[in-house]
């Protein structure tokens, strides 16, 4: 019996003939070729995450489809495929136009479909880096960051993709205007004066504009997405539940901020309304772990028990970095798939205490010593 699978397999691993020479030299018989209006390789709408872009829908070469028919041949099933996607692309763009643009009374908006995303955008052109990026480049630019956010999310949680059910929906819009249309409409909350509003369950719902005071160059506006969407990610984590108001307002805020942080070394993001409302409003200019660290050292920094009976839009300045230095100590002494588990534990219902002992075999009193050791052999001092 071995032996003859092995004669099967080696059978079948054999060369395979010879194809035959293509009659179409123009498309090697698949009766398409690339649209060349993208530029080189179909240019961003090659990018795996990218499922739909409404600025290839609209181009008139290919209608979306990325594709156009051969002229050298004729190919029935080709073309019908091409058909078929350019339908689809149709109806996926008319049917965001209706959902979207028509509530604001102007076909302006871009519309990205990416694997985890829905991303409607309506920034102006903005410099990254030392390239100017017109608004169709930086909407890819940004729905690539948000796939990257939620990969490296579901990396450091050690989760499966299962593990974070449902789309994410982000709205970026050039002034506040649109954002007082569409914000309270899709997260059904808030008030139109915010800057940011989200919706963490059962959708999980971004919705901000672009203000220029306080989120003017790209930096500032990538930690502003990125600590939203660790928000969202961190609600949509199963089970579904939003803790950032059942005092556990240090993991909601402080796992946002930490995302930031890592972004580009600052945190400048606050879920609380009225600090949002005063445009550069901030503690340390963002760079917080020397301030922790002095905050320790002169007796200020909040103690986990106080820390922990806050919600997210209860916390002050300093409780707001003391959170963000408890997360990157647990993360970084203990990883991340025990901190997965302390969330999941919290979002059950299980009280503070009792995660904690399950998790860490720590309780709220003596989790803080080897808190403290840490900062100081992590943390440098202000200079
Ligand atoms: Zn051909
Ligand atoms: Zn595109
Ligand atoms: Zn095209
Ligand atoms: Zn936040």
């Amino acid at each position: 019996m071995l032996v003859a699978l092995l004669a099967v397999a080696s059978a079948s691993a054999q060369e395979p003939p010879p194809a035959p020479t293509p009659s179409c030299r123009s498309c090697a018989d698949r009766g398409t070729l690339p649209c060349g209006k993208h530029g080189k390789d179909l240019g961003p709408e090659a990018d795996a995450a990218v499922r739909l872009c409404s600025v290839a829908a609209e181009c008139k070469a290919c209608g979306g489809a990325l594709a156009v028919d051969c002229r050298s041949c004729r190919n029935g099933p080709a073309e019908q495929a091409l058909a078929a996607r350019q339908q689809l692309v149709h109806d996926w763009l008319e049917q965001r136009r209706k959902a979207v643009d028509d509530t604001l009374g102007e076909r302006s908006l871009l519309h990205l479909e990416t694997t985890h995303c829905d991303l409607v955008f309506g920034l102006r052109a903005l410099t990254v880096g030392k390239q100017k990026l017109d608004p169709h480049a930086l909407m890819h630019l940004y729905g690539q960051r948000i796939e990257s956010l939620r990969e490296d999310f579901r990396t450091l949680f050690e989760l499966t993709d299962a593990d974070l059910p449902g789309r994410l929906r982000v709205y970026m819009f050039r002034d506040q205007k649109h954002h007082g249309v569409i914000g309270p409409r899709e997260t059904g909350l808030g008030s139109a004066s915010s800057i940011g509003l989200k919706q963490m369950g059962p959708e999980f719902v971004y919705s901000m504009w672009h203000d220029q005071r306080s989120l003017a160059a790209d930096d500032a506006l990538h930690r502003n997405i990125v600590h939203n969407v660790a928000h969202l990610l961190l609600s949509q984590m199963l089970p579904v539940q939003w803790i950032g108001n059942r005092s556990h307002g240090w993991i909601d805020e402080g796992l946002a901020h930490w995302f930031e942080d890592r972004t580009n070394g600052k945190c400048t993001n606050y879920c609380y309304e009225e600090i949002l409302t005063m445009p550069g409003a901030g503690w340390k200019n963002g760079v917080w772990r020397p301030h922790v660290r002095k905050l320790l050292e002169d007796g200020g920094l909040p103690t986990f028990a106080q820390l922990s009976t806050r919600n997210t839009d209860q916390l002050t300045f300093p409780e707001h970095a003391a959170a963000f230095a408890w997360v990157d100590h647990l993360l970084t002494a203990h990883g991340g798939a025990r901190f997965r588990d302390l969330v999941r534990a919290l979002k059950a219902g299980q009280a503070t205490r009792d995660a904690l002992q399950a998790v860490y075999q720590l309780n709220p009193l003596t989790i803080e010593a080897p808190f403290q050791a840490w900062l100081r052999e992590h943390y440098p001092l202000p200079h």
